[in-house]
């Protein structure tokens, strides 16, 4: 019933903004406003999602309320809304710089009225930027987007997915027509997507109006190089030189399924000729009416009279009161005409020309025949605004137009809470916490003819009620400060000093090779689900040798945290990597690696160092997703030469001669005797790898699995085990339901193992800072957090560290550890099924019930995850 419900619900929503359409202002033309669902599709909709709703998966009652009140409470004001007939111009509008456009956070906007959210393009990192900053997610209706690149629509498939797990009932996505595509193709991994409303309003639909403003999509054309490949903008130099037939173009199609003439044709609709810009215009304001010159003049305030006069006075026209003419003038302000803000993207020189003469743009310009644009938003890079022809076209604005640019200048931190606490970890163990760093561009600074601003992360250009910039909301972020917080946790120096003493003591004790740094494990991310403020999603950086790298899964945001990690010598980190390990496809695993493919050209480029493929070993299903994103959008099957998991599972079956010298090419590239894979219980075609090095190391990581025999025999006598340990001890049930491992599972199947040391990774986001302990950590076992780097040499301190760790997030295992007596008490052992509605229960404060959206979410996900 209550499906039923939240259905109808989603259906009103769909004819109320259907209705606000019809009554948006005369001036509006054409609108495109996506094809309203047919009662057809909303039955059967409605049907899927029944199906979905088994008592298995169910979330309890209270998670359905909290997690329906929001969309609910839009539709109730945009109702009202419409009744009271006042669709007229919202009156405070803004536009917020969500990623600032440096290399590891992509140019992203967020603009906000009261009426309305939109996002304009959605890199890598996006939605952990808005969750961290707080921008809701679940409350945006459109999000535009200027260029199908991976660096602009990295992070649409989470953010898809988000919104879908959270109810939103439809998303409409404007821009390149390829987004079709894109969406297909994420489909390959995601499911059918039923459950949301995906409409794609291509740049041919000219204009769309809401009850904030009216948006203009205007197509820009550049004369590109017949040979179709991606613009370079950022790469220094031109793209390395290869072979069109390198290895990687078949991928799994083998020879048969790829003929040439069916390459071409899809070449053509990779079109990356076009980019979008987007025109905005707000609706107009009426003025407001000024009480106290209304009582200077002596109309009657506070009385049932004044209604009708301040209505006609609003709207402009002259009143005549006790024989007297009053102007609107007089008692109101003046109607807002509505500015007009620009966001445009000239991704490279050979974008220059089509953007400058652009006829659409130039109405906005002086001398213009539209109004004149309040700011214009530069996705550009430098060497684009370095030319004059950009110059001058910029100098074509009125002196009155604010220039807003976002590119790899930009100095600004985004992920501060990520900042934070590696500063505070960085107090116990300086070289397994590194300091955090940032990419800088080399580029010299453009001499602009026209003031500008450099975009910072939250940075805001407000258009109404005032125009102005706002900078408030810009994070700072004070290691110095994060440190004297730190400091100031009840015993937390006390327990650092210990630890020190001890791991000192150590260091005299081991035999040690000092400069015994190889092979070093960097996890860049360790938490699941959901790129979160505090932990990003799997990927871990194996490095084999001071050349030679294979990463662990690649979720989306890997090559960000590298940036992180790295700063300016990330090329270097990125130029090593010649393999990548997937373990399955869910989202957290997989997402981040087209961004790392990209990436990892460009930083040989860079370096001048020649091109070659990485070795993907991967489930074969993501090659669906490869060809598909390869076929419409962008370039990328050159990139990998392909390994199925499914070939390196002992006793499997015999791989084709081709897969055969990669995997040769792979084991010697890395200098390893095996590679091995094994399937886990966990989704379908979910893998766990171990591979063990020449000089006699091995390493064994379990990709996302409940405890498993095939693995423990995979992985025996590992050097190194990690193993993913999503949920605390006593949450059994709900990981058998999510097919998850407790964090005592994880180290009993490195004892079953026999392995020399145990790193637990893939934490829930409900652990964000600090998972629970259980009473079996011993000196084998060691917990993970984002940018935690160690070497074999660092198994006996990692143990030694959890007593500091324990008292720096001292607050939050007593928070934890109060949740798990409730739930005990509640509950009796063994049955606990631990909704975030029930954990809510136990808390009051502003802060936990924030947390408590948030874990929402992220239970709903990690059935997925
Ligand atoms: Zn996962
Ligand atoms: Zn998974």
């Amino acid at each position: 019933m209550n499906t039923v419900r939240l259905k109808l619900r989603s259906f009103t929503l769909l004819y109320i903004k259907g209705r606000a359409l019809s009554a948006a202002p005369p001036a509006v033309t054409s609108s495109s406003f996506p094809p309203r669902r047919t009662v057809f599709q909303f039955f059967r909709t409605m049907a899927t999602t029944n199906d979905c709703n088994t008592p298995e998966t169910r979330p309890p009652p209270g998670l359905k309320k909290a997690k329906h009140k929001e969309p609910l409470r839009r539709v109730k004001t945009k109702e009202n809304r419409g009744k009271r007939g006042d669709v007229h111009g919202p009156s405070t509008v803004y536009l917020q710089v969500v990623g600032a456009g440096s290399r590891d956070n992509a140019a992203s906007l967020y603009v906000f009225s009261e009426y309305n959210r939109y996002l304009f393009n959605c890199g890598e990192g996006t939605q952990r930027l808005m969750q961290e900053h707080k921008l809701k997610a679940a409350r945006l209706d459109n999000i535009f987007l200027t260029r199908l690149s991976w660096e602009n629509v990295g992070g649409l498939s989470g953010m898809i997915l988000t919104l879908k797990d959270t109810g939103v009932p439809e998303c409409v996505l404007s821009g390149p027509p390829q987004l079709e595509d894109y969406l297909n193709a994420i489909k390959s991994f995601s499911g059918p997507l039923e459950e949301i409303k995906l409409s794609v309003r291509p740049y041919t639909a000219e204009s769309y109006t809401d009850e904030t403003m009216t948006v203009h999509q205007v197509p820009i054309f550049a004369d590109l190089r017949p040979d179709g490949r991606k613009p370079s903008p950022k790469s220094a130099g031109s793209s390395p030189s290869r072979s069109p037939a390198s290895p990687g173009r078949d991928g799994v199609h083998g020879n048969s399924s790829r003929g040439d003439g069916r390459n071409d044709r899809r070449r053509a609709t990779r079109d990356n000729s076009l980019v979008v810009s987007f025109v905005c215009k707000l609706h107009p304001k009426k003025g407001n009416f000024l009480v106290s010159e209304a009582k200077a003049l002596g109309l009657p305030v506070g009385t049932a009279a004044i209604g009708p006069l301040i209505g006609a006075l609003k709207a402009g026209k002259s009143v005549t009161y006790e024989g007297r003419e009053i102007r609107p003038e007089q008692v109101c302000t003046p109607t807002d005409p509505g500015p007009v803000f620009i966001i445009v993207e000239c991704p490279s020189e050979e974008f220059v020309e089509a953007v400058c003469s652009n006829q659409q743009l130039s109405r906005y310009q002086t001398g213009a025949t539209e109004d004149l644009a309040a700011l214009v938003v530069h996705l550009t890079p430098e060497s684009v605004l370095s030319t004059d022809q950009y110059k001058r076209w910029m100098e074509r604005f009125p002196s009155t137009t604010e220039h807003l640019i976002l590119n790899e200048q930009v100095r600004t931190f985004h992920n501060v809470r990520s900042h934070k606490i590696q500063a505070q970890l960085n107090v116990i163990h300086p070289d397994i916490f590194p300091q955090l760093k940032s990419y800088q561009s080399t580029e010299a600074p453009a001499a602009l003819l026209v003031p500008t601003v450099r975009a910072e992360c939250l940075l805001k250009f407000q258009l109404r009620p005032v125009m102005e910039w706002q900078r408030e909301a810009v994070p700072s972020c004070n290691t110095e400060e994060f440190v004297k917080e730190a400091s100031e946790v009840p015993n937390f120096l006390e327990e650092v000093d210990k630890c020190r003493k001890i791991c000192s003591a150590d260091g005299a004790e081991l035999p040690g090779k000092p400069g015994e740094k190889h092979p070093e494990v960097v996890f860049l991310g360790t938490g699941s689900a959901l790129p979160m403020k505090i932990r990003n999603v799997s990927g871990t950086l194996v490095n084999i040798s001071p050349s030679q790298s294979l990463l662990l899964d690649c979720g989306e945001g890997t090559f960000g945290q590298l940036c992180r990690h790295y700063g300016d010598a990330v090329d270097d980190a990125l130029s090593k990597i010649s393999t990548v390990f997937i373990s399955h496809m869910h989202a957290d695993h997989h997402t981040g690696l087209l961004m790392l493919l990209y990436q990892r050209e460009r930083a040989l480029t860079t370096l001048g160092k020649a091109f070659s493929p990485v070795y993907l070993v991967a489930p074969v299903q993501i090659m669906t997703w490869l060809n598909q994103y390869h076929d419409y959008c962008e370039e990328i099957l050159d990139h990998i030469n392909f390994i199925p998991n499914k070939v390196l599972v002992g006793g499997g079956e015999m791989p084709k001669q081709r897969t055969q010298s990669f995997i040769q090419a792979l084991l010697k590239e890395n200098d390893l005797e095996k590679f091995q894979t094994c399937t886990v219980r966990h989704c379908k075609n979910a893998y766990a790898c171990s591979f063990s090095h020449r000089s006699g190391w091995k390493l064994a990581f379990s990709g996302d699995t409940m405890p498993c025999d095939a693995f423990v025999h995979a992985g025996k006598n590992a050097t190194l085990l990690i193993h993913e340990a999503t949920l605390e001890d006593g949450l059994e049930e709900e990981a058998v339901e999510k097919r998850h491992s407790t964090t005592s599972q994880a180290i009993g199947i490195g004892m079953r193992m026999n392995a020399d040391f145990i790193v637990l990774n893939h934490f829930s986001q409900r652990y964000a800072k600090i998972p629970l302990f259980s009473g079996d950590f011993d000196d084998r076992v060691g917990i993970s957090f984002d940018h935690m780097r160690i070497c074999f040499g660092d198994f006996k301190t990692l143990p030694r560290l959890i007593p500091a760790l324990k008292t720096l997030f001292a607050e939050e295992i007593g928070e934890m550890e109060g949740r798990r007596e409730k739930r005990e008490l509640r509950q009796p052992r063994g049955s606990a099924f631990e909704g975030p509605a029930a954990a809510a229960v136990s808390r009051g404060a502003k802060r936990h019930q924030q947390e408590a959206a948030t874990r929402s979410d992220e239970t709903k996900r990690l059935k997925s995850s």
